[in-house]
Order: structure tokens, then sequence, then C-alpha cells
């Protein structure tokens, strides 16, 4: 079984000729609310796959929070893990996107903000994936809960802050793209070299980092050696809540017993087809689906 420790958030997308400039007002030409938030994201991606999966988490008690619970758990997720804070109103993103596909988001970290070390019971878990869309008491309190489940802690340090040393050294699998690469190293890294990837899980000293890529797939960098995933030709549509696919699908095959290498294979096909579909959890796919989709 996969616990995630992470977010929920409602998102609220604006669709806009053109982004607003500082001071001025916009109509909307589109305005859509999903169930989003990079934890549930990651726990549908995984639990869709076929993934045994509980979220454990902090909503309010509002109708926001009543319309995650309800997306999360009708694919599949344990949200019995998922606390609603009487007090406390459900975490938002709010997206504008323009036609040429250029957004800027702001999140309201509501409920996530609460997530603390008490509400992490990972009992049961073989893995145990967090990010960075909850205090780090609560992602601390994940990895040492991990360990002493005896299970594997995967850190998605998204969106990148400082990893507490803490964290750092209890990470099995470490998860990032190129950005969260280069500020998590402190310095720019060519990705396309085999040598600057083991460097930079040198300097990061975990024993395996994925290296997402876009449009060129995933790295998979480990005790023995580079490993690359060539990304799939797709005509992307919206690339938003791709890398939550890709690591949600890499947690799955990884708990059903993949070695890293082929567990990025397939982490990459989920991310492809989550390109090719508008919005985050709404554009993952079953199994069936990914299978359907890889043969058409
Ligand atoms: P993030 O969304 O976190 O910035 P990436 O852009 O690296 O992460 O995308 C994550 C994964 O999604 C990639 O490893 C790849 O598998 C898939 N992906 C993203 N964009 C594309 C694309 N344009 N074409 C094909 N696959 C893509």
């Amino acid at each position: 079984r996969i616990v995630v420790v992470g977010s929920l958030n409602l998102d609220r997308t604006y669709s806009l000729g053109r982004l607003p400039r500082e001071g001025e007002s916009l109509h909307a030409t589109g305005h859509e609310v999903a169930s989003g938030g990079k934890g549930a994201n990651q726990a549908v991606a995984a639990s869709l796959l076929g993934a045994d999966v509980r979220l454990v988490g902090a909503v309010g008690a509002d109708a926001a929070g009543t319309l995650l619970l309800d997306a999360v758990a009708a694919s599949g997720v344990d949200v019995t893990g998922v606390r609603r804070r009487p007090d406390g109103s459900t975490g938002e993103a709010v997206i504008f996107v323009d036609d040429d596909g250029q957004n800027l988001i702001v999140i309201s970290p509501g409920a996530n903000a609460t997530v603390a070390a008490d509400d992490v019971a990972t009992v049961d878990a073989d893995w145990v994936l967090s990010g960075f869309e909850i205090p780090d008491e609560a992602v601390i309190a994940a990895a040492h809960h991990a360990h002493a489940a005896d299970a594997r802690f995967v850190l998605n340090p998204s969106p990148f802050r400082l990893i507490p040393d803490a964290l750092r050294h209890a990470v099995d699998v470490m998860v990032v793209n190129e950005h969260e690469l280069v500020e998590a190293l402190g310095a720019a890294v060519d990705s396309s070299s085999d040598a600057e990837l083991q460097q930079a899980r040198a300097s990061l000293s975990v024993p395996q980092l994925v290296v997402t890529l876009g449009a060129a797939g995933a790295a998979a960098v480990s005790g023995s050696g580079v490993f690359r995933a060539p990304g799939r030709a797709v005509t992307a549509v919206d690339t938003s809540g791709a890398g939550d696919a890709f690591t949600g699908a890499l947690v799955a095959r990884l708990a059903a017993g993949d070695a890293l290498e082929a567990a990025t294979v397939f982490a990459t096909q989920v991310g492809a087809h989550a390109a090719t579909r508008p919005g985050t959890q709404s554009s993952y796919p079953t199994s069936a689906e990914l299978d359907r989709w890889l043969q058409g």
C-alpha cells in the first residue's frame, strides 16, 4: 500500500485572451473548477493505475472540501486520512491561462498549511510519498513514519524550497523536474550529461534520483548508472499535472515491484498521456485506458 502525505486544492482555472497586467481588470472567457493539489493528483494517478492508495492531508469543512474528498474517493483513493478542519478553508489554486497556454498561478494553502506531524499516521504503508505543498513538519513526520514501518520514502520537493537535513537523509527516491534540480543543487546542471546527473545524485546524497525532462522523458539515476526513458512523441494539449501523473505512476509501479528503470519508462508514458488531455486529474488514465492509448 502507498500512503501519499500531501495537499488537496480546489483548482479554479480562468481562461483569458491574455494575462492581466498590474492594476488591470479583465473578463474571463471561461471558468472551470476541478479537484487538484499535488498530493491529491499523485494519489489519484497511482490509484487509477491499480495501486492501493491512502491520502493523508487536510481540507476545510466547506463545500470545496466536500467536492475534493468526493472526487479523490471516486478515483478509488482511501480518504479517511484527510482531516476536515472545522474552522479552516480548503486550499485553492487560482490559475489564469491565456490563449497561448501561458499561465499565472496563485495558491492559497488554506487547510494544507495545517497538516501537522500528528495527522501523519502511515500505518500499513510499503511506500510513502510526500511533497512541498504542506509544512516541513508533516513531510519530516511522513519520512520518519516510513522508516519506522520499514517502508520506502519518495520525496517530490515541489514547489521547491530548501530541503531540511532531517528530510534529505531519509529519502530513498527523489523525483524532480529540471527547474527543481537546479534549485536543489543551487547550480546549473546539464541534464543531457550522465556524469552531471550522477554528480547531482551524489551532491543531493540520495540513493535514487529521477529527473523529469518534459517532452524529452526522464532520467533515472542510481548506483547502477544513468538510465534514460525517452519521451513519447505526442501533441501536448495541456501539460499541467503531467509531473504529478508521472510521480504517481512511478510510485505505483515501484510499489508493484518494478525496478526503478522500468517504473520510469512506465511513468513517462503516463506523463505523456496526461499532456495530451486538458486538466490535471481528468487527464489521468486507468491501466486499460493507457494500454488502449499506447496501442492506438
Ligand atoms: P513538470 O510538469 O513537473 O514540470 P515535466 O514537464 O518534466 O514535469 O513533465 C513530467 C513528465 O510528463 C515528463 O517526464 C514526460 O513523461 C511527460 N511530459 C510532459 N510534457 C510532455 C510533452 N510535451 N510530451 C511528452 N511527454 C510530456
